[in-house]
């Protein structure tokens, strides 16, 4: 990340979009840690289609799953992939039978549950396999065409750098739910990436404070200092001998993807504990089974968001509940940036939530 890039805090660049504009730039995955910024046409629009101006990309851990790590899983990593879904943006066009917005409107997306299937009807749209499928293209680009259903309104007040974070804000709400911690109980999150510092967030929005973080990264574990997180070291959580843990939690939320903080995670938890699953793990964890049994101890996961996840994390966002100052890293990137902030990201010398500006 380059920190002279240009500091657009509070405000929304106008890079002037004109209807006759044919192409736009996009950052595209090209293989091994390449992602040139290339010129693509602008997507023509269907009679419910916008075409949104996109103001900010977040990066998300799973963007470095695909650039950084080429993981092929859930077909991330495939040579001509477009990441970026954590956006906030403008309309600039609008399809002909399109009634509900208008050039100008500030949106983000909402998810592409179907709405009528047993999953969404139970109020669990986070599995829903009937998804209504998009475009595919992500937002590291100045331009994405989405279909005037998915998109969510942002407030007026609500500034555009902030508003990126709805989508990660949403990850994070969704893990403590998923947790079922209440109020007086002790969480422990593992690992202070973008989604752990989130879950802190997220987890002291739902009147949780006793959380703990485990993280080895000194710039990470300062973020989750200044958000008055306890933090320790991940060896002061337990010996890895699947028992006899120094600290106890209630709940253990694992961002970081990591199968030995799974493990170290459910190591500490009491009777009755709940783990769950956000970090994308793709190796295996050592659990005691026999403790899920005797302990009656849940292990779970968290994909995607509550039940009307996304709006309650627009008003969140807008209502100033979010510390997004200390969530995001200073400054924003433009797309030639991406490789090297994500490389950066995943070898921890970036800390915060990186804000790409696709200019
Ligand atoms: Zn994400
Ligand atoms: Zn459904």
């Amino acid at each position: 990340m380059t920190r002279q890039t240009e500091m657009v805090e509070g405000s929304q660049p106008d890079r002037g979009f004109r209807p006759g504009d044919s192409t736009m730039h996009v950052a595209v995955y090209r293989g091994e840690g390449t992602v040139p910024v290339e010129s693509f046409p602008i997507p023509a629009l269907g009679a419910h289609d916008v075409l949104v101006e996109i103001a900010f990309c977040g990066i998300c851990g799973t963007d470095l799953h695909s650039i950084v790590e080429a993981s092929g899983i859930f077909g991330w990593g495939a040579p001509g992939f477009i990441g970026g879904h954590e956006w906030s943006g403008r309309i600039v066009a609008v399809g002909e039978s399109v009634t509900s917005w208008q050039v100008g409107d500030r949106v983000t997306a909402r998810s592409s549950e179907c709405g009528s299937c047993p999953a969404c009807r139970a109020g669990r749209p986070s599995i829903c396999r009937v998804r209504v499928p998009d475009d595919g293209q992500g937002a590291f680009s100045q331009y994405m065409r989405r279909n005037e259903d998915s998109l969510v309104a942002l407030p007026d007040g609500l500034d555009l750098r902030a508003a990126a974070l709805t989508e990660p804000l949403a990850v994070a709400l969704h893990a403590v739910t998923r947790s079922t911690a209440k109020k007086g109980q002790r969480v422990l999150v593992t690992g202070a990436g973008p989604i752990g510092t989130l879950t802190v967030a997220a987890l002291h929005i739902r009147g949780i404070d006793d959380v703990t973080v485990s993280e080895p990264n000194a710039l990470r574990r300062a973020i989750a200092e200044k958000l008055g997180a306890k933090v320790v070291s991940p060896e002061d959580l337990s010996d890895g001998s699947g028992g006899g843990a120094a600290l106890r939690f209630d709940a253990v939320i694992e961002t970081s993807g990591n199968p030995k903080a799974a493990t170290a995670g459910f190591d500490c938890l009491v009777p009755g504990g709940v783990l769950v699953l956000v970090g994308v793990i793709t190796a295996p964890a050592n659990l005691n089974l026999l403790r899920i049994l005797t302990d009656e101890i849940t292990v779970t996961g968290s994909a995607l968001y509550d039940d009307g996840g996304i709006r309650e994390a627009v008003s969140l966002l807008a209502d100033g509940q979010v510390p997004v100052d200390l969530l995001l890293e200073p400054g924003t990137i433009s797309l030639h940036d991406v490789a090297n902030a994500c490389a950066k990201l995943a070898s921890g010398q970036l800390a915060g939530k990186v804000m790409v500006v696709p200019s």
